[in-house]
């Protein structure tokens, strides 16, 4: 399988740390707001190829956190006179929602910074111990120049960068040695939510968050680091320059990182105002829609959001789902008979597709191609099977588009659906037993051909009246 890594701007084969074991660390958003589709587009894209390591056999430790003290969160308290924490606990528990209901899998944790503060204090003091970090009234600043490597991940060398800082003066950080440097600790402004440090009561730098729970949760080299590509610099250059001066090993071997979510060519953003939230999206779309609008791009491609894209992502998604339920449809009522050879023979020719799905998701991740294989197969299935077939057939057939959804996060029959159904053909039963009562005899055949026409057949019997699919 080849990863494109930022780190050397190559595709590149993919080699785990351990054998048969991937960690992954993926930047997680800051809660202060519901999330918008532009946050949403990491935890799809790093979400499918999770799923992917994991079909592929992989036991993946997927960390990816939540950004809970920050200037922004802080505002937003103020604004409405709450405290930082319950700000960003109700937006902790939104964005899970959100995150339901675009099926990403949980990760296997979801660290808080505010939660690793203990942590956060330990990699300082061995930055300041090391000679990588210095304490200047309470204020920590990490010492750029110091790490050789500086720069590696985003290609920018040392000496434009400080071309670039010489007139940028920021208040409060006069006292830096080098204009390079950067926070790892700021000490409390009034109000502000604390920690208790050897150098003042404040709070970490951001960047400090992230080295300390890929340390703790995935280890001290990890194999994957991902986020959206405006977190190369400075985020996760620094992240590098701490963790390895820290650690005294290179950090993650493999770093991948998508491309904008693009609102009239220009990137979503809460500081534009150009956005939309999951939720505003989940008014007007299922979220699989949106889910499946977003892997429907190569996830290192700018992909530009509109409604047409969004209806058809609609129109495609619709596809797969009607091919699946054709499919249930003869799982109920196909012939009870074993597979006949020539089954037998479509359902080995639908590994063509399988492959060629396997081939794209081997290929960095391209799950455009991985939903042309899917298209492939479904337009296989609906040509190959109907209700001549036997269940078992199409039980295989089904099963085959299952395994592929499934990586691509895409429930083919939802529960609640599902449930629907059922909620629903209790309701005209009981409107049928009325209809009886009432010696409308009309309309209870009404009923009862209606819900055959849809594959449920009623039966009456001493204890009421049962229902199957035909
Ligand atoms: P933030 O809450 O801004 O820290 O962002 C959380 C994650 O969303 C990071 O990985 C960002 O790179 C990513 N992100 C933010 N805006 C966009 C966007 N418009 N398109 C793609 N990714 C984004
Ligand atoms: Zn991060």
């Amino acid at each position: 399988m080849q990863i494109y890594n930022t780190l050397t701007r190559k595709k590149e084969e993919f080699v785990p740390l351990e054998e048969g074991k991937v960690s992954m660390y993926v930047c997680g958003p800051t809660v202060y707001n519901l999330i918008h589709i532009g946050n949403a587009r990491p935890m799809i894209v790093f979400d499918t190829f999770r799923r992917y390591l994991e079909y592929k056999g992989y036991e993946v430790n997927y960390v990816s956190n939540f950004t809970d003290v920050d200037d922004k969160i802080i505002n937003a308290a103020i604004e409405e006179g709450v405290s930082a924490d319950e700000i960003a606990e109700r937006y902790i528990k939104e964005c899970q929602k959100d995150m339901e209901g675009m099926n990403i899998m949980p990760a296997t944790t979801h660290p808080k910074a505010t939660e690793e503060i203990d942590g956060m204090i330990s990699l300082i003091g061995t930055l300041i111990d090391k000679g990588y970090a210095y304490d200047k009234d309470g204020t920590v600043y990490f010492r750029t120049r110091k790490f050789k490597d500086y720069g590696k991940l985003s290609k920018k060398n040392i000496d434009d960068l400080e071309a670039g800082h010489r007139d940028i003066k920021v208040v409060g950080e006069e006292s830096k040695e080098d204009p390079l440097d950067f926070v790892l600790w700021k000490p409390k402004k009034e109000g502000e939510p604390s920690w208790n440090s050897p150098w003042s009561d404040g709070r970490p730098g951001w960047h400090t968050e992230c080295s300390v729970m890929a340390k703790k949760y995935l280890g001290d080299e990890i194999d994957i680091h991902a986020g959206g590509e405006d977190l190369i610099f400075p985020h996760h250059e620094n992240e590098i320059a701490q963790s390895e001066c820290a650690n005294g090993v290179p950090f993650a071997k493999y770093w991948m990182h998508n491309a904008f979510l693009n609102i009239n060519n220009k990137k979503m953003s809460k500081s534009l105002g150009n956005f939309f939230t999951v939720r505003d999206i989940s008014e007007k779309y299922d979220l699989q829609v949106l889910r499946f609008f977003m892997l429907s791009a190569h996830y290192r491609s700018p992909l530009n959001f509109s409604d047409d894209l969004m209806e058809s992502a609609k129109n495609g998604l619709d596809r797969i789902l009607t091919a699946a339920e054709k499919l249930r449809d003869v799982i109920t009522s196909g012939k009870e008979e074993p597979l006949t050879d020539e089954e037998r023979e479509i359902v080995n020719g639908a590994s063509e597709f399988v492959k060629k799905f396997e081939e794209a998701m081997d290929d960095d991740n391209n799950t455009a191609n991985a939903i042309a294989a899917v298209f492939d197969l479904v337009k296989y299935s609906n040509s190959n099977v109907s209700s001549d077939n036997t269940k078992q057939f199409a039980e295989a057939m089904y099963e085959i588009l299952t395994e592929l959804t499934d990586v691509l996060g895409i429930i083919l029959e939802k529960e609640e659906e599902a449930q629907g159904d059922e909620d629903y053909i209790n309701e005209m039963i009981e409107k049928r037993a009325q209809a009886k009562k009432d010696k409308d005899f009309a309309l209870a055949d009404q009923i009862r051909d209606e819900l055959l026409e849809k594959g449920i057949v009623l039966e009456d019997t001493r204890e009421g009246t049962k229902w199957s699919r035909k």
